[in-house]
């Protein structure tokens, strides 16, 4: 394990990885995929992304295709 790389910040908003708008990780909806990827709910939702509010979970993954942070391939 490596330490010092970069640590996640709690107060630092990160940006959708797909329009840039910085992402409030506290209230807002977003999807996260990879190491540090992110996309907004408008992002998310426009790419296919399905989101269940009663179970908190993505039903339907949005597509991530031409976003620079891939996830790792099965
Ligand atoms: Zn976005």
């Amino acid at each position: 394990m490596a330490f010092g790389d970069r640590p996640p910040d709690p107060d630092v908003p990160i940006p959708c990885s797909d329009c840039g708008a910085l992402i409030d990780l506290d209230g807002g909806q977003f999807y996260r995929f990879g190491e540090e990827g992110m996309l907004c709910w408008a992002c998310a939702t426009r790419r296919g992304g399905t989101y269940d509010p009663d179970r908190e979970v993505w039903t339907a993954p949005p597509s991530l295709a031409d976003l620079p942070e891939l996830p790792p391939e099965d």
